[in-house]
C-alpha cells in the first residue's frame, strides 16, 4: 500500500490517499480544504515528465523542454517555472545518475556502464591513461579509422573539460564533406601536455598499424 499526501503545503491542507502497489484505485482518506486546481496538477505532471526523461535519456535540456510544453495549455504555460529553472531541473536530476566526482584523479576508476557506448550494441570504450594527467577516450575502430586517415583535425575545448581537467581535446578524421570526432583526451593541462599526448596516440596508432 502506498499512501499520497496532498502537496499543496502553502494551504495546510492535510488531504491523504491510498493505493495499491500500482498505483491504482486511490482512497480518500482525508479530503482537501481547497478547491482541485487542474492548472497546477497539469504543470506538475509536465515538470514530472521532464524529470523522468532527464533520467532515462540523453536528450539536450531544450528538447526535453520543448517537447513537454507542446502539450500544455496557455494557462499552465503561463505558471510554468522559466526555461532556465527547468533546464537547472533537468540537470540537477541528470546529475543524480553520475558517479560522485573523485576527490582526486588518483581516485578517479571509470566503472560500468560508463566505459561502454550508448545504443543497443554497446562497445567497450578502450582507454588509454598516461598517468595522473591525462586520460583518452576512444573506440577501436576509431582509432584505425584514425591511422588509416591522411589527415588529422584536432580541437581543444575548455568549457566542456570536466571537473579536474582543463581541456577536452578531440581529434576528427573527414568523412566526406564532414568532419568526425574519432578520440577524446581529456587533458590536466593547456598547453604542454599537448605533445605528450600527441605521441602517445601515435605510438598506439602504430601498435595498430602493426596489428592490421
Ligand atoms: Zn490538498
Amino acid at each position: 500500500m502506498i499512501m499520497w499526501r496532498c502537496t499543496c503545503a502553502s494551504k495546510h491542507c492535510l488531504a491523504s490517499a491510498y493505493t495499491d502497489l500500482l498505483p491504482a484505485n486511490p482512497v480518500l482518506k482525508t479530503d482537501h480544504n481547497h478547491c482541485p486546481e487542474p492548472v497546477k496538477l497539469e504543470v506538475d505532471r509536465c515538470r514530472a515528465e521532464m524529470r523522468i526523461r532527464a533520467v532515462a535519456s540523453n536528450d539536450p535540456p531544450a528538447r526535453i523542454y520543448a517537447d513537454n510544453i507542446t502539450a500544455l495549455t496557455d494557462a499552465a504555460k503561463a505558471i510554468l517555472p522559466s526555461v532556465d529553472t527547468c533546464n537547472r531541473t533537468i540537470a540537477r536530476n541528470r546529475t543524480h545518475k553520475y558517479p560522485a566526482e573523485p576527490a582526486s584523479l588518483a581516485n578517479l576508476h571509470i566503472v560500468p556502464p560508463w566505459t561502454h557506448t550508448l545504443g543497443q550494441q554497446q562497445e567497450e570504450f578502450p582507454f588509454f591513461d598516461n598517468g595522473p594527467q591525462n586520460h583518452c577516450l576512444r573506440k577501436e575502430n576509431n582509432l584505425r579509422r584514425l591511422a588509416a586517415a591522411d589527415k588529422w583535425y584536432m580541437d581543444g575545448n575548455f568549457a566542456m573539460a570536466p571537473p579536474k581537467f582543463l581541456q577536452l581535446y578531440v581529434m576528427h578524421v573527414s568523412l566526406g564533406q564532414v568532419t568526425i570526432p574519432l578520440v577524446y583526451a581529456f587533458l590536466q593541462n593547456k598547453t604542454s601536455n599537448m605533445s605528450r599526448t600527441g605521441h602517445c596516440y601515435t605510438e598506439s596508432l602504430c601498435n595498430v598499424r602493426c596489428a592490421t
